[in-house]
Formats: C-alpha cells, structure tokens, sequence
C-alpha cells in the first residue's frame, strides 16, 4: 500500500501519490482530457494547465499572441511549438506548481516532447503519462454533443453531461454554444493533426523509459474512467 494522505474532503494531498509529479494527460479531441484533468485537480490539489484554454485566453484577449494564432487554433491546426513551449515554461514556475501539476494537451508533437523532458530534467521532476485511449467512432459521436457556456467555460454533453435545462448553462443561465473549433469541419482537422503529429509520441514516451499507464476512455462515465486512472497510479511505478 503506498502511503497517502487524505484530508477530510476526500482530497489526496499531492504529497502522496503525484508529489512533485509532472502529469501529462495525453489523448485525442474528445477523449476527456479536460474532464479528468478537472477530477485529479480536486483530488490531488495540483493545478492543470491546458494549452488550450491558455491560447483561448490570449485570443479572448486579443493580444499580439492571440491574433497570430487565431486563424490557426479556427482551422483546428496546431499552433507553433516555440510558442507553447514558452508558454508552459513559463506557466510551470509560477508557485502554484511547486508540488506537481498536471498538463493537458501538452505536448503534442515531438519538439514539444522533447523540450518538455529537458524542462523536466531541469526541473527534477518524474513525469506520468496518462493516455486516454478512445475509439475513433466515440471520439467524432462525442464532440458532436459538446457545448459550451460562453460566459464560464464549463462544458456539457447531450449525451454524457446534459444541462439541466437543454441549451442553458446550469451555473449563470446563459445560452450554451457550439465551440467554433468542435464543428465538423474542424474536428476533422484536429483528428488528423493528433493521428500525425501526436499518437506517435506514444512511442516515444515508450522508447525512452517514461511511466506511461494507459486507460480505455471508451466506455463507463467519467468517474469510471477517473477511477481507472487512480487505481493505476496506485500500482507500484
Ligand atoms: P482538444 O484536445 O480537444 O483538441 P484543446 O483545447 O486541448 O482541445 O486544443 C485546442 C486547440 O488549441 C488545438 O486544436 C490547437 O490549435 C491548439 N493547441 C492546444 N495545445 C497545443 C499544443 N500543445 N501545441 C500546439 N497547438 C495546441
């Protein structure tokens, strides 16, 4: 049994388990990287960084970032490595990070791997891949029921995670909308720029010895899924 602490919310601390971790959530669009991401923040207390709500931001915000990346992140296309590279090197040394945080979208092709680990390597931390393998049919049905509220960000699907009122954010009561890079089109892209440029970190995250634990997405409620995940970390690395 390895030695964990729990607070009384159920919280493991995350001088347990991912003490001091790099997680890297790994999977295609729509596999659920968000969702868990959000579920071993709860429970392990480390902060998520997901690229893609960064970029989002910048965009949102329309800076010098936003604009140069904008017409790329609405065709589903990646966006430049040197850009997110900088962005998570600087997003990792912030404080909240000191006791592990977890990655989402992150990296995504092979330079961004690359830097990731000679980051790591600087920065004495042990990574853990955790990749969310999901059938393709799922993945296409999946998106196609995503909506999101433009007001809080918080995500809902018709067929997973309904809102209340169908259209309508649970939180602030704002009409739920079609996030512009989950239309078909651009689904289609960003599959395609996963099965390219990302699946095959698969190998090298293999080939070069990092804990790599893999989970079927496909099936069960996101708790199944998160539960699959956690009884995974528990086994000895
Ligand atoms: P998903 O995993 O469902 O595609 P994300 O929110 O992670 O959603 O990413 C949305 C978009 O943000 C991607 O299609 C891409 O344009 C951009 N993006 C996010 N992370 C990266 C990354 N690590 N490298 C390059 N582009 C990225």
């Amino acid at each position: 049994m390895l030695a964990r602490t729990t607070s009384v919310t159920g919280q493991t601390s995350a001088s347990g388990l991912l003490a001091n971790k790099a997680v890297v959530l790994f999977g295609p669009p729509g596999s659920g990287k968000g969702t868990q991401s959000k579920f071993l923040v709860a429970h392990f207390g480390i902060p998520q960084i997901s690229t893609g709500d960064m970029l989002r931001d910048h965009i949102a915000r329309r800076d010098a970032i936003g604009l140069a990346i904008e017409a790329r992140m609405k065709a589903g296309s990646l966006v430049p490595d040197e850009l997110v590279n900088d962005l998570v090197r600087e997003r990792v040394a912030q404080p909240d990070c000191r006791d592990g945080f977890i990655l989402d979208g992150y990296p995504r092709t092979r330079q961004q791997a690359e830097v990731l680990m000679r980051l790591l390597g600087e920065l004495k931390r042990a990574e853990v891949v955790i990749h969310l393998a999901v059938d393709y049919n799922i993945i296409i049905a999946r998106i196609s029921g995503r909506r999101v509220c433009p007001k809080c960000g918080t995500l809902y699907n018709s067929s997973t995670r309904p809102s209340r009122i169908p259209g309508i954010c649970d939180l602030d009561g704002v009409s739920l909308v079609v996030r512009e890079d989950d239309r078909e089109e651009v689904v289609r892209e960003r599959l395609e720029a996963y099965e390219e440029q990302t699946r095959p970190l698969i190998e090298y995250f293999r080939e070069t010895g990092r804990r790599l634990i893999e989970v079927d997405a496909s099936e069960g409620s996101p708790e199944t899924v998160f539960g699959k995940i956690l009884e995974q970390l528990q086994k000895p690395a």
